[in-house]
């Protein structure tokens, strides 16, 4: 098969290893940066030309779209579903995993475990809303952040009226969180491929901190998760519209609380941890399940 691997930078292990994969098991893969394509989109016949060239002939694509270039990258990718090649995770719901708030809500409205978590526009009734989610401490989250940056632990009522204020102020989105405490610093990463979890990891964040980000300096475990957590994150990625995704969950005393579906999963630290070759089971599902014409939502 031919494969676009759509992603900016070539050294960064996860497409290193996704090309690895794909052309061990004699695929020929393309890397791609979506920032370079460009489509025509007003003809009956969709394209994209890519560095003066009229790019064909793929049997999918792999999205590995950055948080930063989310808005033309999905763009990239609806074009190839307009064109009828595979994708192995789609524009729209690419999209609804990068709006925290539109996650969440199709999330709860599926019956997935979650925080308490509510948002507001105005900050003048900031004291309600902190009621809504049971009072401190809680958590802030601006909405468009990534790898726990813009995640703030505000251990008092005070504290988190300034920093929800403070990030209104600046114009940022964001959203208050019942603070799971009994996670105690640590949370799980299930990377699900179509209808399993393939591998999962704890992660448990640097002394003192609370976020368990590997970017921020956490570290992590190979671990055994429960039924119950496999079922709450394969059904997550299945509200979302995605096949492959890395779900972050928290282990709450209500169960397993479901915290962010990510779509564009790194496969450094859980392919070290599981000592699991998940680039070979991404490349065995894209064998499986890509088909001319066999997108699920055709950029709607
Ligand atoms: P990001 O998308 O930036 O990674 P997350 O929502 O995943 O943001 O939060 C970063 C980290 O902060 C999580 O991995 C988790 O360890 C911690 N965390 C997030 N939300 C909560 C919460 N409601 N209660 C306790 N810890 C949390
Ligand atoms: N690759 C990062 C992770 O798995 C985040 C990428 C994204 O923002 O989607 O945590």
């Amino acid at each position: 098969m031919k494969f676009a691997l759509l992603s900016q930078r070539s050294y960064l292990y996860t497409t290193k290893r996704l090309v690895e994969a794909a052309t061990s098991r004699g695929h020929k893969v393309r890397i791609i940066n979506p920032l370079e394509c460009y489509m025509n989109i007003a003809s009956g016949k969709p394209e994209i030309h890519y560095r003066g060239e009229n790019l064909t002939g793929f049997d999918a694509v792999i999205p590995r779209i950055g948080a930063s270039i989310t808005f033309y990258g999905t763009a990239v990718v609806r074009q190839f579903e307009m064109m009828g090649v595979y994708c192995l995770n789609e524009s729209v719901p690419i999209s609804r995993s990068r709006d925290k708030l539109r996650c969440l809500q199709l999330l709860s409205k599926g019956g997935i475990g979650m925080p308490v978590t509510a948002f507001a526009h105005s900050t003048r009734y900031t004291d309600d809303l902190i009621d809504m989610v049971g009072g401190a401490p809680l958590v802030v989250k601006i909405l468009e952040g990534t790898q726990g940056i813009g995640v703030v632990l505000a251990e008092t009522r005070k504290a988190a009226k300034s920093v929800v204020e403070a990030f209104r102020g600046v114009k940022a989105n964001i959203l208050v969180q019942e603070y799971i405490a009994e996670s105690e610093g640590s949370d799980i990463r299930c990377l699900v491929i179509g209808d399993r979890v393939v591998a999962s990891m704890m992660r448990r964040g640097s002394e003192g901190d609370f976020r368990s980000n590997l970017h921020r300096g956490g570290s992590a475990v190979k671990i055994e998760i429960s039924d119950e957590e496999r079922e709450a994150a394969v059904k997550a990625v299945r509200i979302v519209g995605l096949n492959v995704a890395g779900v972050d969950l928290l282990r709450s005393s209500r169960g397993p609380a479901v915290i962010e579906v990510n779509s564009s999963p790194g496969l450094e630290g859980i392919e070290q941890v599981s000592r699991r070759n998940i680039a070979k089971d991404i490349i065995q599902f894209i064998e499986e399940n890509a088909r001319p014409g066999h997108t699920k939502e055709i950029g709607t």
